[in-house]
């Protein structure tokens, strides 16, 4: 059993389709006759043929100006098409900033509600039940939709398996759907976030950090062995809003979801709004000195310590290990 069509918005980060719309493709196709994704621009052979491996039956390029904001256009784009066409069964969108912008503006076009912050999404009785966090993160409920109209779903990267589903036949990319006029949102200036070693949401080591380091100073204990470790590098929200990092590195609940084969955690206590964000982690190691932290619960191995004193000679140890 499958519902009718999915369509999906898909980003690309540079001229690269991001991993998490990939993910929303995947599972698109594995919920739905048809799908169909949205790109923001003008894609290539490659991009199309990624999207056709992980199961995309139809590409639909949405052209617009570089100022123009992409949410804006791609809810004008999506909308229209909804008042002239059978409207599709649902629609995924990235938690991304772009993708929350143009759910947010499809939602208000078309007056229907819409599921955010969603971290699973599966078939049941031929309907889509959604899960997400409430309360601050301390429960979780299921939600599906009633009444027609599509289905807006806002979904959080490392929800659905990424594996491909090619499609049986060759994807079709339709034309350039133009946005007619200008959206309020315009671009006036754009930031490029600054980052050494492996993405966080990607890496295969995470070395996170907590308040239990102490002072900013001493995030750079997690930065060192991250960088041993060619991993890369995350922490808690105590210290991105102490401003020791940047908001880039925040894990958890309001910041990004990891599933590494190593996650590391440094000083951390494992609040809920946290271990959202990376108990998906294959193996996870916890520092800290109070032997009742919630994040011994998930840890695979704990170890009863300051941080202060343990990670400096892990360092070394790894150092010496390496120098071999
Ligand atoms: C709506 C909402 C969303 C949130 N979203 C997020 C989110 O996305 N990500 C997130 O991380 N948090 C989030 N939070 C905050 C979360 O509830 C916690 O406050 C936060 O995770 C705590 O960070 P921490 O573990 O670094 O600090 P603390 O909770 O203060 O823990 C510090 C830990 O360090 C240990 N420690 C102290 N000194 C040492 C030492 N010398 N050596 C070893 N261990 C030591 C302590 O025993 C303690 O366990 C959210 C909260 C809310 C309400």
């Amino acid at each position: 059993m499958a519902i009718d069509s999915v369509w999906v918005f898909v980003e690309l980060r540079g001229d690269s389709l991001s991993t998490a719309s990939l993910e929303l493709v995947s599972q698109a196709s594995r919920v739905a006759h048809t799908v169909t994704a949205f790109l923001g621009k003008q894609g290539d052979v490659s991009v199309f043929e990624l999207l056709s491996k992980y199961g995309a039956n139809k590409i639909i390029e949405i052209n617009r100006a570089p100022e123009i904001a992409l949410g804006g256009a791609a809810a004008f784009v999506m909308a229209s098409k909804i008042s002239k066409e059978k409207s599709p069964s649902a629609i995924f969108f990235e938690a991304s900033y772009e993708g929350r912008d143009a759910a947010g503006r499809l939602s208000a076009k078309l007056d229907r509600p819409i599921l955010t912050n969603i971290t699973a999404l599966e078939l049941k009785d031929n309907e889509l039940l959604a899960s997400n966090a409430i309360f601050g993160g301390n429960m979780m409920v299921s939600t599906r939709f009633t009444g027609a109209g599509p289905q807006l779903f806002v979904i959080r990267a490392k929800s659905f398996v990424l594996e491909p589903n090619p499609v049986e036949y060759a994807t079709e990319v339709v034309g350039l759907e133009e946005p007619r006029h200008l959206t309020n949102a315009q671009i006036l200036n754009s930031y490029q976030e600054v980052r050494t070693g492996p993405k966080l949401e990607d890496a295969t080591v995470v070395v996170a950090g907590g308040r239990g380091l102490g002072s900013k100073d001493q995030f750079s204990l997690v930065e060192n062995l991250a960088q041993l470790l060619n991993g890369a590098v995350g922490a808690s929200r105590a210290v991105v809003d102490a401003g020791w990092v940047p908001y880039a590195f925040q894990v958890g609940q309001t910041g990004k979801t990891v599933k590494p084969m190593l996650y590391i955690a440094l000083g951390i206590s494992g609040a809920t709004q946290h271990m959202v964000g990376m108990k998906g982690a294959r193996n996870i190691l916890a520092i800290n000195k109070d032997r009742s932290a919630p994040i011994f619960s998930i840890a695979d191995l704990g170890v009863v310590g300051d941080v202060n004193k343990v990670v400096p000679a892990l360092i070394e140890a790894l150092k010496e290990k390496i120098a071999k």
